[in-house]
């Protein structure tokens, strides 16, 4: 991750300031504020403002006059008791909004929750920083044959060079030549006098996939449960996956209530299907049960199994 002297100033600026509030604030979250959490090789995630605690969730659950807690036990049984049951509205009462800066390619997958509020760093205004993602070695890996929306063994020896550094100079030519077709300077300034220089928003398109972009990026608590359960999860590609592991580190910090109940009720729970639970059923009986006399197809008996021994 570079930040900037600048951009470190800032950052060092706005943590230093100090709003008096009645509104209920988190230390834990305070301390993380605006700070930039590093993730993949030039992206992070801050946090730069949040509405709301574990006791808003209490509060809007009882549609409280007051901060509507009661003893820590019985806000974290009510807690516990809305993620079981999926009982929504009272998560959405907190909203958290991070910056976030990412490869284009995993801003892709992201931007497909669709329950967020966006706002991208314009590539038609501004020049676009020149950083790729170039995956570290154990992440550079060969098409899974199991799986065809994953990756398998990891590449070794020239083969993993030879692609390193296919992708560092497509990344660093289509980028060369995007600065050429700008003919802009860093600064701003013409390059060649005589040239006009091709608009932003056209010589973007000449860009690798995997060059950073940046957005603000602000979601309630229920949808940001219902992104993390999805790019948190193992099937995730491990790009963005990296990205939901460190906001789940802010959500840790922010509702740790709420948090530990959505580890216990949705990311580490497994939904099983009324064949499903008729196995198991049957099982727990005694039966001796095979696929084929089980109601389910291979791939459910194989999900099945797989979640039953861990
Ligand atoms: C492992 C993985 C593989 C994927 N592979 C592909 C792929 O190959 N191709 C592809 O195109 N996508 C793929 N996706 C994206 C996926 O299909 C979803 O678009 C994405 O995960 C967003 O999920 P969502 O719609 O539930 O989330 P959000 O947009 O955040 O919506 C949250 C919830 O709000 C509700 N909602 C939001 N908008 C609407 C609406 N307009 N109408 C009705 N309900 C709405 C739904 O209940 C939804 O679940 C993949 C995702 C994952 C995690």
């Amino acid at each position: 991750m570079h930040l900037t002297e600048q951009q470190e100033a800032e950052i060092a600026a706005a943590r230093g300031q100090r709003s008096a509030t009645a509104r209920p604030t988190v230390p834990a979250l305070e301390g993380m504020l605006f700070e930039a959490m590093p993730v993949l090789d030039h992206g992070f995630v801050r946090v730069i403002d949040y509405m709301g605690d574990d006791t808003a969730i209490v509060q809007a659950a009882r549609v409280s006059y007051g901060r509507g807690t009661r003893r820590v036990s019985e806000d974290a049984g009510l807690i516990r008791y809305l993620m079981r049951h999926r009982h929504s509205t009272p998560f959405e009462m907190c909203e958290i909004k991070f910056h976030v800066k990412l490869p284009i390619f995993v801003a892709r997958q992201w931007i497909r929750h669709r329950t967020a509020n966006v706002n991208e760093y314009s590539a038609r205004y501004s020049i676009l920083d020149r950083e790729f993602y170039l995956p570290a070695p154990e992440h550079l890996a060969a098409q899974s044959h199991a799986n065809r929306q994953g990756r398998g063994d990891v590449l070794a020896g020239k083969e993993a060079a030879h692609v390193l550094e296919l992708l560092r100079g497509d990344a660093i030519r289509c980028y060369d030549n995007y600065a050429e077709m700008l003919n802009e300077d860093e600064a701003g300034a013409a390059r060649d006098p005589s040239r006009q220089g091709l608009a932003r928003e056209l010589a973007r398109m000449n860009l690798t996939l995997n060059t950073y972009t940046q957005w603000y990026w602000k979601i309630d608590l229920y949808n940001l449960f219902h992104f993390l359960s999805l790019r948190a999860d193992a099937h995730a590609q491990f790009e963005i996956r990296t990205y939901a592991e460190t906001i789940l580190r802010a959500v840790a910090a922010w509702v740790p209530i709420a948090h530990q109940a959505f580890l216990d009720y949705r990311l580490g729970a497994v939904a099983l299907s009324a064949q499903m639970l008729a196995v198991v059923r049957r099982m727990l009986a005694g039966d001796t049960v095979e696929q084929a006399d089980s109601g389910l197809n291979r791939r459910e008996w194989a999900e099945l199994m797989g979640a039953l021994k861990g």
